[in-house]
């Protein structure tokens, strides 16, 4: 089978199996764990930002980070594709209390007017807006990203109505990739960011919250309050740590591939693809005349996974499993089933 469904499938590789078996360890609850330590430290200052906090999973970075963000009854502002408001089971309301508010963004991606649009009054009866939720790059937007002017226009709005900025990188390592956006100028346009390990990087679990000393220290109880204190966790850390220092240059051949199948829907009759949109390791094309499951039955009988993102909708996700000769027999399968 050749796996498109997601970034999150790949195995870890000997070398990174290697990595983990000889990684000091320690009891992280205890704060003990060298490796978890050490990573944290250099992750949180690739970001410019003063700490880091090792966590199971990208959701619970983005919980934190709400968390830490707000008090019950607050609003945060997200655009409608947002992971936070889609796929994290309602958590900001529920472990938080907050209101979600979705705004109508592009491609996952909010923009100046729409924020502006959202602004609120400072009135007894009103929620008070704090959190700006930002996906860089977006997922169910298609792989888009950012530019520096963009984030630097957000920011400034922010910082004139006091609102903080959580930036959900899950995939920000893919956005560096595409856009040469440096992390130290993501650590100076947000508050907080999540960043993830697990997916184009390749290694099995782990994410990032990267902030102040004082909201990590805030974020490290929850953690624990939540169940995500973990023991000897620097085993995760040095997987992630190998994935950062080995997999971050391969990603261009991740987007490289997107492209390249990209091209063949393109040039197909019965599928369609906005190539402008096409920036990361992400692929939405659509089906012209049938659903998104019947394209996907014809890639399944031909040995292909991808996922439904929508009626019409697929999602196509590159990751470093997928080799060359398996992008020849998905530009061959896609052919035939878009001529
Ligand atoms: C994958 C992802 C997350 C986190 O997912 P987990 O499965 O909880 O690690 C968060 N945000 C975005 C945009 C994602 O794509």
């Amino acid at each position: 089978m050749i796996d498109l469904r997601s970034d999150t499938i790949t195995r870890p590789t000997p070398k990174m199996l290697e990595a983990m078996m000889n990684a000091k360890v320690g009891d992280d609850v205890f704060g003990e764990d060298e490796t978890v330590n050490v990573f944290q430290d250099k992750v949180a200052k690739m970001f410019g930002m003063e700490s880091g906090l090792f966590v199971p999973s990208g959701t619970m970075g983005n919980q934190l980070a709400v968390k830490v963000l707000t008090e019950p009854g607050d609003e945060i502002l997200i655009d409608h594709k947002g992971h936070i408001f889609n796929y994290e089971t309602g958590a900001a309301s529920a472990l938080s209390g907050v209101q979600v508010r979705i705004l109508d963004g592009k491609n996952g991606k909010l923009g100046i007017p729409v924020l502006q649009h959202a602004k609120r009054g400072n009135f007894d009866w009103e929620p008070k807006t704090k959190v700006i939720c930002l996906e860089n790059s977006t997922n169910k937007g298609g792989g888009v990203c950012y530019s520096k002017e963009e984030l630097s226009a957000i920011k400034t709005f922010a910082d004139k109505e006091d609102l903080r900025i959580h930036l959900d990188g899950a995939r920000i390592w893919n956005a560096m990739t595409a856009t040469n956006i440096n992390p130290g100028f993501f650590g100076e346009v947000s508050d907080t960011i999540s960043v993830c390990f697990s997916k184009g990087l390749g290694a099995p679990v782990g994410s990032m919250l990267l902030s102040s000393k004082e909201r990590i220290a805030k974020a490290r109880r929850y953690r624990k309050m939540w169940g995500g204190g973990m023991r000897q966790v620097g085993l995760l850390a040095a997987a992630a740590d190998y994935a950062l220092e080995n997999n971050w240059d391969n990603l261009s051949e991740d987007h490289r591939r997107a492209k390249e199948v990209a091209q063949v829907i393109f040039d197909s009759k019965s599928l369609a693809v906005d190539m402008s949109n096409l920036q990361t390791n992400i692929l939405l094309f659509d089906a012209v005349n049938e659903t998104a499951e019947s394209v996907l039955k014809k890639l399944a009988e031909k040995g292909i996974q991808m996922i439904p993102f929508g009626p019409k909708t697929i999602r196509a996700t590159f990751h470093f499993e997928i080799t060359d000769e398996d992008v020849e027999q998905v530009k061959a399968a896609l052919a035939e089933i878009g001529k």
